[in-house]
């Protein structure tokens, strides 16, 4: 029998890490046994649904390269894909379990509900549904729906013993069945509920693994309950570990502590293959340990057995130091080169010279943990005209004398290599017995507009003859200018600022009104 497994999210919000998580172990296990991957939208929650929820969430599969092979939009034998699209599944299911006494139609009112609630409070009863909607007889029950009387369609749960499962990982679970009261299968909109919903896809998709988060252990029972009364075999049920904050409670991740979504992670520019490994080593290990592995590498050696279950956490220090290893080792320089381009291009700026770009790589990619510093960093490479930030204006302005001299001096340099750059660089300084950091920093900051930058030899190295000297004469220009600040952003804060002191100026000037004269 093929192993397929399922990632089934609810399109909610913004695409979850634990989305990712659960999805990328999914991958692998279809991927492993030659099976198949199935993507199904859990969408009956109208309520909590956004349509564009839908469209992210499979950008999100897209981008970190886990394909479904099974799912909207891509299709399958087993389709449609939507649960919102399947109802006549969930209610002839509904159906066979009334017809063979497994379940019953219930129409107590809202009112009624909650007056039972209050009298279990009262008399200090566990709160739950009481499964007083049994003593109505079949016949009548059917003939007050034919009515139209609104009802939902409940569970007939047993009252005695318990329900058990083997979980992959947890072994054997077991729940008394007094905690599982009976449950709703079809809401009065005919719209079925999770458990009933779940069930019924996963036995008519092939299921064989439900590997899902460990909240939905509880729930469990439940559905064995169902698969039993509908006569259907039971899957593999495996709960992982919930991803954790890094907090001293290790509690579960979560929107208030944590960023969990991960357009929010590759907007940061966090590669999707170093977002994988990390998700991949919450819970799992690879056999020999290894921390940097691939997603083919995660999939050749997946085992959900070996996944361990002391929580996880997600500790973004951790994904940003793999991301920055990813950069800086994984990722060969050309294909680096690719992944910058776009983030270029959105800066304006289309690369000609692919050598340029790379040995400026070569010496940006050990300082970036992220796509996004690196791309800062990158810029001024590519702008032809810098603007330079306040700390960056007071270094060049006291390093005028040395730049003049250095422009005259770069001018008769024919070759900007390494030695013969290093060599007319620490000649300079040493004549002009000054610390180094007195030359290099205006130097620096000629050359990129910012103090924050690699050493000035790489950068003269990089950039050359023409580019050096043309970003030192510009320098000298602005300092000859008196430096004028043009950042927009200052300015803008600055004539806001000024527009306020005149309108608190105004207000000074105006007279008292008799309240405030007393
Ligand atoms: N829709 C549920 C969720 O978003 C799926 C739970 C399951 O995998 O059974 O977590």
């Amino acid at each position: 029998m093929p192993v397929v497994t399922r990632i089934a999210p609810s399109p909610t919000g913004d695409p979850h890490v634990g989305t990712a998580y659960v999805g990328l172990f999914n991958y692998a296990l279809a991927r492993r046994h030659g099976g198949r991957f199935v993507l199904r939208l859990e969408d009956t929650d109208r309520q909590r649904y956004q349509a564009e929820a839908e469209e992210r969430i499979l950008a999100m599969f897209d981008w970190l390269g886990l394909r479904p092979d099974e799912g909207p939009g891509i299709g399958g034998e087993h389709g449609p894909y939507r649960q919102s699209e399947r109802l006549a599944h969930y209610q002839a299911a509904a159906q066979r379990l009334i017809d063979d006494g497994h379940a019953y139609r219930a129409f107590e009112t809202p009112e009624e509900l909650e007056a039972m609630r209050l009298e279990q409070r009262r008399l200090g009863h566990d709160p739950g549904y009481d499964g007083r909607g049994r003593l109505v007889a079949p016949e009548e029950q059917a003939r007050r729906a034919a009515d139209g009387e609104p009802h939902v369609v409940r569970l007939r749960t047993p009252d005695a013993g318990d329900t058990g499962f083997t979980d992959l990982l947890r072994g054997e679970v077991r729940i008394p069945n007094a905690e599982i009261r009976d449950t709703v299968l079809l809401k009065s909109d005919g719209f079925p509920t999770y458990h009933l919903a779940v069930v019924v896809d996963d036995h008519s998709m092939g299921v064989t693994h439900v590997m899902r988060a460990e909240e939905w252990v509880t729930s469990t029972p439940i559905h064995v309950l169902l698969y039993r009364a509908l006569g259907w075999a039971l899957p593999t049920f495996v709960h992982l570990p919930l991803l954790r904050n890094p907090d001293a409670n290790k509690t579960k991740i979560s929107k208030r502590k944590m960023d969990t979504s991960v357009e929010s992670y590759r907007q940061q520019g966090i590669l999707p293959e170093a977002l994988l490994n990390f998700l991949g080593t919450m819970g799992w290990s690879m056999p020999d340990g290894r921390e940097v592995f691939s997603l083919d590498e995660l999939v050749a050696a997946f085992d959900p057995a070996r996944i361990s279950l002391g929580g996880p956490v997600f500790d973004l220090k951790r994904l940003r130091s793999l991301n920055a290893r990813y950069l800086r080792d994984v990722l060969s320089i050309e294909a680096l080169g690719e992944r910058v381009r776009p983030w270029l291009l959105e800066r304006g700026i289309t690369v000609d010279d692919e050598d340029y770009l790379l040995d400026a790589l070569d010496v940006l990619r050990p300082r970036a943990e992220t796509l996004l510093e690196l791309t800062d960093q990158l810029v001024p490479f590519f702008e032809s005209r810098l603007r330079y930030d306040v700390d960056a204006r007071r270094r060049l302005a006291a390093g005028q004398s040395y730049l003049e001299d250095l422009e005259r001096a770069f001018a008769a340099l024919e070759w900007f290599d390494d030695d013969d750059v290093d060599e007319l660089l620490r000649g300079y300084v040493q004549r002009q017995a000054v610390p180094m950091g007195k030359v290099m920093m205006p130097l620096r900051v000629a050359l990129t507009g910012t103090t924050q930058a690699p050493g000035v030899v790489d950068l003269v190295v990089i950039m050359g003859k023409e580019r050096t000297m043309e970003r030192i004469g510009q320098a000298l220009q602005a300092i000859s200018e008196g430096l004028p600040d043009d950042d927009p952003e200052r300015l803008k804060a600055e004539a806001e600022a000024a527009a306020k002191e005149a309108e608190r100026a105004k207000r000074g000037r105006r007279p008292l009104t008799a309240a405030e004269r007393g």
